[in-house]
C-alpha cells in the first residue's frame, strides 16, 4: 500500500504517519526529517537546503525530487510506503506520478489531515521528540506518560525543532496554503483524496484513518 500524508505543517502527519507505518508494515518516508539528517552530516544537499528551512519556505523541487526518488528506489519501500511531507507543490506531484509510472506503481490514496491555521501554532510550539528513537510528543496534547522519560524507549533527552517557533510556523502557514494547498485538487480530480478532521484527538483520528486504511488496502 502505497500512501500520501498531507496536511499542514503541525498538522499531525508525522504522529499517524508513525502509527500507520506500525500498524501495516510500511515505510514512513518524511523529507523534513531527511532535510534535517542532511544538513545536521553537512552533505551537499543540506548545504543548499538549510537557508530555506531556517526561513520556513519550501526547498526547491529539483532538489526535493532527486532525494525522494533515491528513497523510493530503496528495497525497504517494495512493500509500501507513507509519504510525510511529500510532494509540497504540483509540481512535485507530478513528478512523484513519473516516477511511479516509470516502476509500475500506484498510490492507494492521499489522506489530507485537515486542521485550521489557529490550532497550528499551538500544535507546533509544544511539539518535541525523543532524541534517540524520534517518537513525537506534545506539552499539552501528548506528554510522555512519566515525565521526562520517552513511552517507546525509555530514553530521557528530548530534543525541540529550531524552526518551530511561532514567527518561522507563519511561513510555513504562508507556503502550505500558497504553494501546498493546490495540490488538493489534483489529487481529488484522481479520486484519489480522502479527507480526515485532524482537530479531533490523536487516538480518534487513528480511528478514522484505520477506516479509510482498511477500503483502499488489497
Ligand atoms: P506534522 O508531522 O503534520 O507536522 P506532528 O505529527 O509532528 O505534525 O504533530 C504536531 C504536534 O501536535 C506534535 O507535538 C503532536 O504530538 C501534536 N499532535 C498531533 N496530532 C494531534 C491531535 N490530533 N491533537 C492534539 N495534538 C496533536
Ligand atoms: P512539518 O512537520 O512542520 O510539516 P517538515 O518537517 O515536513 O515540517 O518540513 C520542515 C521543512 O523542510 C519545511 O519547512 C521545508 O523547508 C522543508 N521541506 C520538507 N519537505 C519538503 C518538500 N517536500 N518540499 C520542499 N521543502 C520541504
Ligand atoms: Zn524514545
Amino acid at each position: 500500500m502505497n500512501l500520501i500524508f498531507l496536511g499542514p505543517p503541525g498538522g499531525g502527519k508525522g504522529t499517524q504517519a508513525r502509527i500507520a507505518q506500525d500498524q501495516y508494515g510500511l515505510v514512513q518516508i518524511a523529507t523534513g526529517d531527511m532535510l534535517r539528517d542532511a544538513v545536521k552530516q553537512g552533505t551537499e544537499l543540506g548545504k543548499k537546503a538549510k537557508e530555506y528551512m531556517d526561513a520556513g519556505q519550501l526547498v526547491p523541487d529539483d532538489l526535493i525530487v532527486n532525494m525522494i526518488r533515491e528513497r523510493i528506489e530503496a528495497p525497504d519501500c517494495a512493500n509500501g510506503f507513507i509519504l510525510d511531507g511529500f510532494p509540497r507543490t504540483v509540481e512535485q506531484a507530478k513528478a512523484l506520478d513519473r516516477m511511479l509510472d516509470d516502476t509500475g506503481r500506484k498510490l492507494n490514496a492521499v489522506i489530507e489531515i485537515r486542521v485550521p491555521d489557529d490550532e497550528l501554532v499551538r500544535r507546533i510550539t509544544g511539539r518535541f521528540t525523543c532524541a534517540n528513537c524520534g517518537e513525537g510528543y506534545h506539552d499539552e496534547f501528548k506528554k510522555p506518560q512519566k515525565d521526562g522519560v520517552c513511552d517507546k524507549c525509555g530514553g530521557t533527552e528530548f530534543s525541540r525543532r529550531e524552526d518551530d517557533n511561532e514567527e518561522t510556523v507563519r511561513s510555513r502557514l504562508t507556503a502550505y496554503h500558497e504553494q501546498t494547498a493546490p495540490i488538493i485538487p489534483y489529487y481529488e480530480s484522481t479520486g484519489l483524496l480522502r479527507v480526515v478532521d485532524g482537530t479531533k484527538p490523536i487516538e480518534e483520528v487513528t480511528g478514522d484513518l484505520t477506516k479509510i486504511l482498511e477500503e483502499v488496502s488489497g
